[in-house]
């Protein structure tokens, strides 16, 4: 039998107001094993601690019952107190009497019994506890970034001059991400190229990074500290190390009529391109789809107009595979289709743009050199008319719930930008509600509006028709509750944005969460808002929800100054509340295998004595490592052979009985 020592929190009147915490003191007492009770006004507050270190020592307790509040809150604290009064950590169990009693039951008869009955469950538990210890691990010091705009920029830099090795691995030819396509920045309105094309040559120049452009990740294996990824450095077709970046290959190449990706398909490229001027790395890519040479087996021109010989038409993809020992998800996000969205003729009509267009149209190294025209005629437009959440907000099944944060202060930005260029357009707004929380955000949206006229209308398009000269709005107007029509030239779509597609399969191989709407989940909303929930994997900009660029690079450096928090320790100690099977009753049935999200159950043929026959069977092992103590396959396995360390049924049983008693 334990002696235990029960310790109940008033929380001051968190808990106190609403529970009497002198009857749980008085109720405990005489539970069995129970050997001292306590109260106190702040169980977690030094004095507190050191009530429960004296009593553990004073009382010889062997396990503790702490009545407080949630153990994401404090159980590390407690453990932490236990250790130090000499008693394993893990012989401390915590009944949460503030989340699941006090803050939400009014009743204090009601409160204190549902408080009574969760102590009576903890002691109950910890009657069965053992004491556990954690392994040991070592960490590979170099980190991975998935993801090379700027927010997988910023935290390869950050960790970098930390002193760790980092790679970066992009998918497209070259690193800037979303941000290298953006104009103007808000709401200082400097030019995007010129604060990020800094930051992409010191990523390339930096001793402590490699670059993986227009690769992937094909396979991620292990855990925190020691992680092996495979990537898939895809066949460019050139040489990196021969290329000057002279850029003769895409001039004279004849193939020149592919959609720019970079340009939002608003002009086309080579087959053998650049993404844009200042890429990084300055070393084209054959689009094999396009080639002419790859698909007529001739042209080739290329390669004769390649001084250095750098074109290498027999390349094939790469697959390295590197150790890392953490992770960080900076996949970024894209513009959501519109394909459901059709009221808004953006299909139909070349004057109905995105706003990312927009930003390509109105860019200096643009499609048109920055000069504001329709795409159907080319003529200035007279009249600009935003449209904003488009895709955003939006409860139905078609559009996102969520508020894309962006586009309200993206689509000032865009009228001040028309307006200073062209004082004579006219430029519109329909808006829902404007949303500026930002610095400096609220305002520069007046200014929009107050200095340069630009018109806010709070209201819902229902229609854009298309009339050949110019389009034809139909909206409702929110204000005075009216049908209104407008006429106008050009509309631009502040459309909403979603992950990359790509960022689900990179979570699901790292075994990372992600939410309803494919973002990743963060392992407390609050206060771990740049860890994934996945030891070793951390998040950083607009894959863990959406946000603005200075957000983006405070939680780079967030998710930075973590990853380097673990490469500096040499050694990991793991969780030891990990699953464990029984090989006797286990008879190798993979269903806990086939449950397990982290993998980390495999199957050995092991000798078993059955009482007394020996003999040779296929049973699970839980790689220690890897289990992050789920419990998913104890509640699965059908033979009752799997248990987990911490939460065995017995423990969770005696729990239930406690309950019901
Ligand atoms: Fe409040 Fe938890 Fe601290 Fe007690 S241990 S004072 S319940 S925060
Ligand atoms: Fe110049 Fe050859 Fe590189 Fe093309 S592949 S940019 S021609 S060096
Ligand atoms: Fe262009 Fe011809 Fe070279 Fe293909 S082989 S990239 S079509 S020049
Ligand atoms: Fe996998 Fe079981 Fe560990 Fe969960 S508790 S991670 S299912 S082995």
């Amino acid at each position: 039998m334990q002696r235990i020592g029960v310790f109940v929190c008033h929380c001051g009147t968190n808990i106190a107001g609403t529970v009497d915490v002198a009857e749980i003191v008085e109720m405990a007492k005489p539970e069995p094993g129970v050997v001292h009770a306590a109260e106190y006004p702040y169980m977690c507050s030094e004095a507190g601690q050191n009530m429960i270190i004296n009593a553990v020592k004073e009382h010889n307790l062997s396990g503790v019952v702490i009545c407080s509040c949630s153990p994401r809150m404090h159980e590390a604290t407690f453990r932490k107190a236990a250790e130090k009064a000499g008693l394993n950590p893990y012989m401390v169990e915590i009944a949460n009497i503030r989340e699941h009693c006090s803050w939400i039951h009014k009743d204090k008869a009601e409160a204190t019994q549902k408080a009574l009955t969760l102590t009576r469950a903890a002691i109950a538990k910890v009657q069965l506890n053992s004491p556990l210890f954690p392994d040991e691990s070592p960490v590979t010091k170099r980190a991975l970034v998935i993801g090379g705009g700027i927010a997988g920029i910023q935290t390869a830099l950050d960790i970098a001059d930390a002193g760790f090795e980092v790679d970066i691995v992009e998918s497209t030819p070259s690193i800037g991400g979303k941000m290298a396509q953006l104009d103007k920045t808000f709401p200082t309105l400097d030019c995007a190229a010129c604060i990020l094309t800094p930051k992409m040559v010191d990523a390339s120049a930096h001793e402590n990074i490699t670059l993986y452009t227009y690769s992937q990740v094909d396979k991620v294996e292990g855990f925190v500290g020691d992680f092996t990824v495979t990537i898939r450095k895809k066949a460019r077709s050139v040489d990196f190390e021969k290329c000057t970046g002279c850029g003769a290959c895409s001039e004279k190449c004849p193939s020149k009529k592919s959609p720019s990706e970079f340009d939002q398909g608003l002009c086309t490229r080579p087959a053998i391109y650049t993404p844009f001027a200042q890429a990084v790395p300055n070393v084209p890519v054959i689009d094999r789809e396009a080639c002419l040479k790859f698909k007529t087996g001739k042209c080739g021109l290329c390669e004769t107009v390649c001084a250095p010989k750098a074109i290498n038409f027999e390349q094939e993809d790469e697959l390295v595979e590197r150790k890392y020992g953490a992770v960080v998800m900076a996949t970024g996000y894209e513009p959501v289709s519109l394909d459901k969205f059709g009221e808004y003729s953006y299909d139909s009509s070349p004057d109905v743009i995105t706003s990312l267009e927009f930003e390509r149209l109105t860019n200096a190294a643009g499609p048109t050199g920055g000069a504001l025209t329709r795409l159907s005629d080319k003529r200035k437009p007279k009249s600009v008319t935003f449209i904003q959440c488009v895709g955003s907000r939006d409860v139905t099944q078609r559009g996102k719930a969520y508020c894309s944060k962006i586009c309200c202060m993206y689509t000032a930005k865009h009228a001040m930008l028309i307006k200073e260029k062209y004082p004579d357009i006219e430029v519109n707004i329909f808006y829902i509600d404007v949303r500026t929380p930002g610095k400096a955000f609220d305002e520069f949206y007046r200014r929009a509006e107050d200095e340069y006229g630009v018109r806010y209308i709070k209201g819902q398009v229902g229609k854009v028709i298309d009339n050949g000269d110019h389009l034809q709005i139909q909206a409702v107007d929110m204000l005075d509750n009216k049908k209104m029509e407008l006429q106008t030239d050009m509309v631009v779509l502040a459309t909403a944005i979603e992950p990359v597609e790509s960022a689900k399969s990179i979570a699901t191989m790292l075994t990372a969460s992600i939410d309803t709407n494919n973002f990743m989940t963060e392992a407390h909303p609050k206060l771990r808002p740049v860890e994934s929930p996945t030891a070793g994997v951390f998040l950083s900009g607009v894959c863990q929800g959406p946000k603005d660029i200075p957000e983006t690079v405070a939680q780079a450096g967030a998710a930075a100054a973590k990853v380097i928090g673990l490469l500096v320790k040499d050694k990991l100690m793991s969780n030891p509340c990990t699953a464990k099977p029984d090989e006797l009753y286990c008879n190798g049935c993979s269903v806990c295998e086939n449950v397990c999200p982290y993998g980390a159950i495999s199957y050995e043929d092991c000798e078993v004595n059955d009482h007394g026959v020996r003999e040779v069977r296929r049973v699970a092992q839980v790689n220690k490592a890897l289990c992050q103590g789920c419990g998913a396959c104890a509640v699965t396995c059908p033979s009752g052979a799997m248990d987990l360390q911490g939460f065995s049924n017995r423990q969770i049983q005696a729990e239930v009985d406690a309950i019901c008693r």
